[in-house]
């Protein structure tokens, strides 16, 4: 079973403070492991994927543009209690489980964080591979 961990990070675009989604897989900020910075994790596609089975852009290319930074929409599944995301990036196919139960719990914890704290996450714009 995978941990699915979220917070937030800043970064500087010149001397404008910038705000993003931090999306660690077990323990680690994922989109770093696989690639350099220049990719996003959308919130608001995390929070859609409680809603059932379906495919969801969980991530992106930094500029919002799904197909800039070659991003197909991540498969989302539940079964058995588990929440399971297949995706390939790069030629490479990605399989994670998560408990449901803890996935849900994180994306509703990230929620009240973002509300409490009124924090615009990037990209503020994005569009869905062609
Ligand atoms: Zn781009």
């Amino acid at each position: 079973m995978n941990i699915l961990e979220l917070d937030t990070k800043e970064e500087f675009d010149g001397n404008k403070k910038e705000f993003w989604l931090n999306l660690k897989i077990d323990g680690e900020e994922f989109l770093k492991r696989i690639d350099s910075d220049l990719n996003a994790a959308i919130f608001e596609e995390l929070e859609n994927s409680l809603n059932g089975d379906n495919d969801y852009l969980i991530f992106t290319c930094a500029c919002g543009i799904a197909d800039c930074g070659g991003w197909k929409k991540t498969q989302v599944k539940y079964a058995m209690g588990k929440t399971i995301w297949t995706f390939e990036y790069n030629d490479k196919k990605y399989n994670f489980e998560f408990d449901s139960q803890f996935y849900k719990g994180e994306i509703e914890r990230m929620r009240f964080e973002l509300n409490k704290s009124k924090l615009k996450l990037k990209p503020d714009f994005i569009m869905d591979p062609e």
